[in-house]
């Protein structure tokens, strides 16, 4: 008889709820984390990024728009965000 594989349902964890929790605490300050509607080519859905770092013009009377950054770890707990596959 072969053994039994007990079958682990524990999927490799992506993503977390930091983000909400966090936006929750900062309701009452009237802030807010600063994420960005992004447009998932695979399942052509929109979905929220995890937080943007906030950056600035070096020269701001450069016409050169400032970059995004997204984050891929969560900043407050290190879990990997969404897996994107390019
Ligand atoms: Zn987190």
């Amino acid at each position: 008889m072969p053994k039994k594989k007990a079958k682990k349902t524990t999927k490799k964890k992506v993503g977390c709820n930091c983000v909400k929790d966090v936006n929750k605490q900062l309701e009452e300050h009237n802030t807010v984390l600063r994420t960005e509607m992004l447009y998932d080519k695979k399942t052509g859905k929109m979905r929220v990024s995890g937080p943007v770092i906030e950056t600035h013009k070096l020269e701001t009377k450069s016409r050169k728009s400032k970059i995004t950054i997204f984050t891929l770890y969560c900043p407050f707990c290190g879990v990997k965000l969404k897996k994107e596959k390019a």
